[in-house]
């Protein structure tokens, strides 16, 4: 490392704070923005902040040739290198260090996820802040009468008639209007301008996002719903633990008012003066979700996901800390949200995947919020219909609290899931006979089909009906899949685009077929089928265009009989009150698939599209189509429900000794070479397997082994397992491999990664 910056290990992660010393610092030990799992001292500068040097505080600091953000993690008067050779901080940023809480966390985060602190708190900042913007919120103008306006008649301003207008506006609105409404008004600059110098009017500045105003008449809106009575038993328990951890997994089938137990405990939450963070999975965060927060409650409720600009996440992220937002609902990262007056958490859809970041810092926002609760001793509520088996069998030994909603709040209870036989069947799109028929009847009855396949493009790949050729991704191993709209070749995995051949690259035979079907081949084969009948296909590539989505559901909701093809983005928290008929193209994807939690996601997607049916007046039908009706699993899943499944699954990881029974780190290597990748990998395992000694170790370490696509984009990857019963030898384990991998030369020429409680295999 360049000259100057002291070697010590990382200690980002695992001491607490340091106190400041009562004698001014001179060495501060700073995290900068670098995947190193260190932190760099540097020499207190002479220019000292107005509240002394604390940790939280952010710095500009000189780092290699260039200048960076960094924050202030130790305050010193020591340190290995010379204080002569200690660089200066070149500017503090702001007056006081950023919220504990978050700092908290920031650390728990990268020591539990083996990730510089440097890189974690990098990312857990709005970009704003980590670009050195100011922790200023953005202000608006707000406008008022003064008491000269109110006693002035409209007469006095003769023939400047906008201006009387303009004051007899602002007379209605004794709280005063913002300039957006008054210019919306058709008003201008010059007629407000003009009203101040008579003295008439007057603004004040306000935060974009204002703190709830007080004595607005109560926190609700809207009243609340009057509870059925397993939701007031729910509600009831939540009330208990208020003011303690409480962690409870609210275990409800879809539409049985998970949401409304949510509303209700916030309203208990901001009636005490706290806030309430809420997690929704990255495409759950849908304007109707917002929508029905914002409804309810006369207090802000501020959004943070990806569809909103750098400024407006700023100023989120201000409110919540400031306390002045009440109500905090965003997708994975609002998990570090730091939040003035911490009262409750709330994690809808627990077991959705996109809760794990998959990249860079791979935490899992729910275990997060999980800890972030004891740490703050607040309740922590985990909702969903089908719970992930890690907060399963927590709830099951006794951790987490198990709350139940077992009945729809309409009429009819969710649709059982029919099996459908594939076998020996001819197919049309994917589609056979009996459930064609079926769409047939329900489109005839008035009402709306979702059909669910969880591939987009026309057909999963391309092959030649002559020798036997398929259409594969020259960079990864992997089938490239056709589309027809626009016509290409494509690989899901690397984005890499073909144009679609003439002939077999083989053999010259003009014979190449489709194989299989995606969204695109069923949307035609049912516009075939139904021509009366308009059919939405909803994926990725059909909703690319903003607002495509929307539109398209705000369509379906108007309630004509139409037909839906979508992948799992239809399957999750849309409200489709017409679709009485759920058709799942085919079930078998995930039944055998090498990765251990293929069964249990599986399973949830097919609840999930199952609950999309029957949601109003009328009762639904759920048809899954597989080719392994008598598959022991899907039978369970099919006759006696999710649970029933879940039970069994997590006795057979219990046996398996798999999660959640056992924890697991993976460690990925990937390079374009080979052999450097199969080197690396296969010296960290034995030196791992050194230092862990004998077996009698409490770790295990498996591998090194290819990945399950071991070529991807051109790179080889290859993965070593490590395993334990115990979280803390597993924690020693990651920790010593991450240092032995940052301190190897080789290593340098491999990206490699740790992923701690990995949630996929591949
Ligand atoms: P979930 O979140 O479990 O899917 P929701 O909270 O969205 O369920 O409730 C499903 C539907 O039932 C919504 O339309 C909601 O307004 C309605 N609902 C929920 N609770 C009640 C209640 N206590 N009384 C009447 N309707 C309710
Ligand atoms: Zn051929
Ligand atoms: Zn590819």
């Amino acid at each position: 490392m360049e000259g100057g910056y002291s070697s010590r290990a990382n200690t980002g992660g695992q001491l607490p704070v340091t106190p400041s010393p009562a004698s001014h610092p001179t060495v501060l030990g700073i995290a900068v923005p670098t995947p190193l799992r260190r932190l760099f001292d540097y020499r207190a500068a002479s220019d000292v902040p107005p509240g002394g040097w604390r940790p939280g505080l952010r710095v500009r600091v000189p780092f290699g040739r260039r200048e960076v953000m960094g924050i202030v993690i130790e305050c010193r008067t020591h340190s290995e290198i010379a204080l002569a050779d200690l660089k200066p901080v070149s500017a503090w940023l702001d007056a006081s260090p950023l919220p504990d809480d978050w700092l908290w966390l920031c650390r728990f985060t990268a020591r539990y996820y083996q990730h510089a602190l440097g890189d974690t708190l990098h990312q857990s900042l709005p970009v704003l802040l980590r670009q050195g913007r100011p922790l200023e919120a953005r202000t608006r103008e707000r406008w008022f009468l003064t008491a000269s306006g109110r006693d002035c008649p409209p007469e006095r301003l003769g023939r400047a008639r906008r201006q009387a207008e303009l004051l007899a506006l602002l007379r209605l609105h004794p709280r005063g209007l913002t300039s957006n409404i008054i210019t919306a008004q058709g008003f201008s600059r010059a007629q407000l301008d003009a009203l101040v110098d008579r003295g008439l009017i007057e603004c004040q500045q306000e935060a974009v996002i204002d703190g709830p105003s007080p004595g607005s008449g109560g926190w609700l809106a809207e009243p609340a719903l009057s509870l059925n009575r397993e939701q007031a038993t729910v509600l009831a328990a939540l009330h208990e633990g208020l003011d303690r951890y409480h962690p409870c997994l609210l275990q409800g089938v879809t539409g049985s008012g998970k949401t409304e137990v949510y509303l209700q405990l916030i309203e208990a939450v901001v009636a005490r003066g706290r806030q309430a963070l809420v997690l929704v999975p990255e495409i759950g965060l849908t304007p109707q979700t917002l929508a029905r927060f914002r409804k309810r409650f006369r207090v802000p409720v501020v959004a943070l996901h990806s569809g909103i600009s750098d400024g407006e996440r700023l100023d989120a992220w201000l409110a919540a800390t400031s306390g002045r937002a009440p109500i905090v609902i965003g997708t994975r990262s609002a998990i570090f949200t730091p939040l003035a007056r911490p009262g409750a958490i709330i994690v809808d859809e627990e077991h959705d995947g996109s809760y794990k970041q998959q990249d860079g810092l791979r935490y899992h926002a729910r275990d997060l919020a999980v800890v972030r609760a004891h740490h703050h001793a607040i309740p922590v509520l985990l909702g969903s219909a089908t719970p992930s088996l890690e907060s399963l069998a927590l709830a099951q030994a006794g951790r987490y609290r198990h709350l139940h909603l077992t009945r729809r709040a309409s009429r009819h209870p969710p649709a059982r899931l029919e099996l459908v036989d594939l076998r020996g069947r001819a197919r049309q799109g994917g589609l056979i006979a009996p459930t064609i028929d079926a769409i047939r009847k329900t489109l005839t009855a008035g009402h709306q089909v979702l059909v669910f396949i969880n591939r987009r493009g026309f057909a999963p790949t391309l092959a030649c009906h002559e020798c036997g050729w398929l259409a594969e991704c020259d960079r990864c191993d992997a089938r490239l899949t056709l589309h027809r709209q626009p016509p290409q070749l494509a690989c899901h995995h690397c984005e890499r685009q073909r144009p679609l051949p003439d002939a077999c690259p083989d053999c010259s035979s003009a014979d190449l077929r489709p194989l299989g079907a995606g969204t695109e081949r069923a949307e035609e084969t049912l516009a075939a089928l139904f021509p009366d009948v308009a059919v939405h296909r909803i994926d990725r590539d059909s909703t690319r265009r903003k607002d495509a989505f929307e539109n398209t559901l705000a369509e379906v909701r108007r309630g004509a009989p139409c037909l839906l093809v979508g992948t799992q983005m239809l399957a999750k928290g849309h409200h489709l009150p017409h679709v009485t008929l759920v058709v799942v193209i085919n079930a078998d994807a995930g039944l055998y698939a090498s990765d251990f939690r293929a069964l249990e996601h599986s399973a949830q997607l097919l609840i999930q599209v199952a609950g999309r049916a029957g949601r109003a007046e009328h009762p639904g039908r759920v048809m899954v189509q597989t080719l392994h009706s008598d598959d022991p699993h899907l039978r369970l899943l099919a006759e006696h429900g999710y649970d029933a499944l879940a039970r069994q699954l997590l006795e057979e990881r219990r046996a398996a000794d798999l999660p959640p029974y056992r924890f697991l780190a993976l460690a990925r290597f990937e390079s374009p070479r080979e052999a450097d990748v199969t080197t690396l990998a296969d010296t960290a395992a034995s030196a791992l397997r050194d230092w862990l000694g004998p077996n009698s170790s409490p770790v295990q370490c498996l591998g090194p082994v290819p990945a399950p696509m071991e070529r991807r984009q051109n790179r080889y990857h290859v993965q070593l397992m490590l395993s334990s019963t115990q979280r803390s030898k597993l924690h020693e384990a990651s920790a010593w491999l991450a240092a032995w991998l940052e301190s190897n030369r080789e290593a340098r020429r491999v990206r490699w990664s740790l992923d701690i409680d990995p949630q996929t295999l591949s």
